[in-house]
Order: C-alpha cells, then structure tokens, then sequence
C-alpha cells in the first residue's frame, strides 16, 4: 500500500465546500501503521470504508453558466468518495502513472461507455486530447485537407465563425453560409444551400452556445468524398446522433460530459493518415489514434470524470431518457419565455432553438441586473448572457436538474409580475 504524507495525521479532517460537507471519519480511527518518517502514514483502509459524505444538496447552486458548467452532484459525489484512494490503489486518479493497468481501465471503460451512448462503430476512432475545442479548430483543417483544398463552412453563430477563421491559415475554406447580417438566429434551409462540390468537409457548429441555435437534422456534403464535420462542443451526448453521418465531431467536455482539460474527437479511420507535413504532432490524430490516446500524458483526472458522467448517462437510461429529460426542460423555460407577452423574448427561430443553451433578453433591459442579483439571491447563477450579445442566457446542460429549471421559470414569473 502507498504512504501518504499528511500534515496532521490524527487531525479529525472536516472539508467544507460552499455546495458539500464531507465528514472523514479521524485518521486515528483508521488502520494506519505510522512509519518512522514523521508526518508520514501508511493506510490499509480504503477510501470508502473511511469516508462518509452527507449531501447537502441545498447547498449547492443551480449554476447556469455555459461552462465550464454544472456536473451531476452523483458524479461530483462518487469523485470525491474515490479521490483520496481510488479503488484501494492508494492513491488518487490525478496521481497515477497514465501507462499503468488502474488508469487503462478508466479511460478504456470511458471510451467504451462512450461508445454504447452514441452507439459509435468499430470503424471510428475515439481520441481524448488536449487544447480545447479551439485546438480542433487548426487540427481539423490540418488531417482532414491539403494546404490547397477546398472546404465549406456553414456559420450560424461565432464558434463556427471562429473555426472558419482558423482553418484559413491550413486550407482554402469557404463561408457557404453565414446568419451574422441577422445576428444569428436561424439555420438556413439546406436546399437552397450553395456547396462545393469539391469541398473536402463541410463545417457545422451543431450547437451555438451563445447565441442557442441548434441544428435538429444535418446538412450532407455535395462532394460524394466529402466528409460533414461538427463541432458538438455544447451538445455532446445530450440526445442520440447518428454518427456514420459524419466524418468527425469533436466536442470540449466542459459543458455536458465533464471538466474543461479535454475534449473529444470521434473521427472515421479512413480519413487518418493525411495529416499535412507541418502538422504538429499533438495535432496529428493518427498518432492520438495509433496510440490509443496515451502518446503523451493525456488529460487523466478529466477523463476518469468524462468515464464517470458516461457511466451516470448510460444508467439514466441512454441518449433517448436524457433527450427527453432536455426538452422536458428546455419546453417549460421557452414556454415561460413565450408567454411572457414580450416580457421576455427569445430572438431564436422556434423550429431551432437549443435545449442547451437558451438565450434571452428583457423588454425592460434596464431591469436586467436586478433580475441577475435576485435571481442569484435565490441561488440561480450564472445567467448574465456571454459579453458579445447581452442579456441572459440559461445554459440547461444534462446536469441541471428539472428543479433548477422549475426554480428559474417561477421566478421568472414573480419578477414579471412585479415588474411587468
Ligand atoms: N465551440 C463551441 C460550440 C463552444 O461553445 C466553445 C466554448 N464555449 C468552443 C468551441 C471553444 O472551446 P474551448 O474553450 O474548449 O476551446
């Protein structure tokens, strides 16, 4: 068993979060042999058997914000109880060798997990990497194209106005379409569409975070050799997808799947290998691939949370049960909105509206940082909506409960009425 320093080894220890109180029973009361070296234990007790964690869920805040965001408490709860010792390793996930058998099984069980969700086939790779959704900016370009290739981009709001701009730098990309001249509340119909027919991949950001345009069916590519590329950044793994309709889609995982640190790319095997020459070699996905996502250290503690939040969403019931569980929500906070007689207005096409993201502006925009500091008196945080477009923006990821929706839509009402 590993020895583990401590500063005070027989101290009662009492973590209190702003959310959580966590009670570990005294160290004394552990079987621990004190070696000779001071302030050094070695412990035959596991975590679990030592640790005992009282939620108080009432504690903790309903957290709006876009992410990184909220994660299910059981998920935070379970990572907390295996912290300190994970799984009678002696040790905690974030201090395991990446190349050893315990941190295999973790990231192994994630990438199966992940794959049972979104029923990914054997023929596509799953990567966790590093850098951000924004590092696939530059890395999508750069496997998936020649310096001189043509590629499309449909832009329906910054994140996929930004990836555009990236890919200039490593190919030759084109704007098929863009919704900014109406400041981005619509996909455009896919008829009328202009797509090259030479184009390597076709961009779509499925899911605009901040101004909460959602596509609800895919474009298919003109070129017949050409690929549809999403990034899901902001709904990753919040209703079923028919991957085989894509070449790649890569997602950070700090909105719905876990901590900021990873981000995730699930790419068709046939299209590794072509890396342009100057791609750096973090960049370069048949490496990430050929290695099984352990070429260098990867982002391990994010991904054993990744593995957890799949694991809670597979015992949820799958993709189907946390569909329905997200238009659950997001029907009863665009209700409130419509009803609201323009108190409240969502600018976003209905037919396209986000159960993820859910922008929304004040009649009275004067009114607005009233309703934020009340609201956050009442615990509901994060709502100030992102700096480029104002007003408010609900982010009602997987993790936030129904309740915390519930609690925004009354108080959306009792501020109205007050206001109104
Ligand atoms: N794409 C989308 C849709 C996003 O919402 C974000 C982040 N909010 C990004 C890309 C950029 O992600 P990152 O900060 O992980 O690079």
């Amino acid at each position: 068993m590993a020895a583990t320093s401590l500063n005070a080894p027989n101290a009662p220890l009492l973590q209190k979060t702003h959310q959580t109180h966590v009670f570990l029973k005294p160290i004394s009361t552990i079987p621990c042999q004190t070696s000779a070296k001071r302030f050094s234990i070695s412990c035959s007790a596991t975590t679990q058997d030592r640790l005992s964690v009282q939620s108080q869920s009432q504690d903790r805040v309903f957290n709006f914000a876009a992410g990184p965001a909220t994660l299910p408490e059981n998920v935070l709860l379970k990572a907390q109880s295996e912290l300190y010792n994970w799984h009678g390793s002696g040790m905690s996930v974030m201090e395991m060798s990446h190349r050893g058998k315990d941190f295999r099984s973790i990231i192994e069980k994630a990438e199966a997990d992940l794959r049972s969700l979104l029923n990914i086939p054997e023929n596509y790779a799953v990567l966790f990497l590093q850098g951000g959704a924004t590092t696939q900016f530059a890395a999508v370009p750069l496997n998936l194209c020649a310096p001189g290739d043509s590629v499309d981009y449909l832009v329906t709001g910054s994140w996929g106005d930004k990836a555009f701009k990236e890919a200039k730098k490593y190919c030759n990309p084109k704007v098929i379409w863009s919704g900014k001249s109406e400041n981005y509340v619509r996909v455009p119909s896919f008829d009328g569409l202009e797509l090259n027919p030479n184009a390597k991949y076709l961009h779509i950001c499925a899911n605009e975070t901040i101004y909460g345009v959602e596509f609800k069916d895919y474009p298919v590519p003109r070129n017949p050799n050409g690929v549809l590329v999403a990034d899901m950044s902001s709904n990753f793994c919040s209703k079923p997808v028919d991957v085989t309709k894509f070449g790649l889609i890569y997602a950070g995982a700090q909105k719905n799947v876990g901590p900021s640190g990873v981000c995730i790319v699930i790419v068709r095997k046939d299209l590794l290998g072509n890396a342009q020459e100057i791609t750096p070699v973090m960049l370069d996905y048949k490496i990430h691939a050929d290695n099984n996502s352990l070429y260098n250290t990867p982002p391990c503690y994010g991904i054993y949370m990744c593995g957890l939040v799949f694991e809670d969403l597979l015992k949820q019931g799958g993709l189907e049960e946390v569909e329905k569980k997200n238009q659950k929500k997001a029907g009863i906070l665009y209700n409130a909105i419509d009803e609201s007689k323009g108190f409240y207005r969502c600018p976003v096409e209905k037919s396209v509206r986000s159960l993820m993201n859910v922008p929304f502006t004040l009649e009275k925009s004067e009114l607005e940082a009233e309703f934020l500091k009340e609201a956050e008196k009442e615990k509901m945080v994060q709502l100030k909506g992102h700096r480029s477009v104002g007003g408010m923006r609900a982010s009602i990821y997987n993790a936030m409960p129904l309740a915390g929706v519930e609690k925004l839509v009354a108080f959306m009402k009792d501020f109205q009425a007050k206001h109104a």
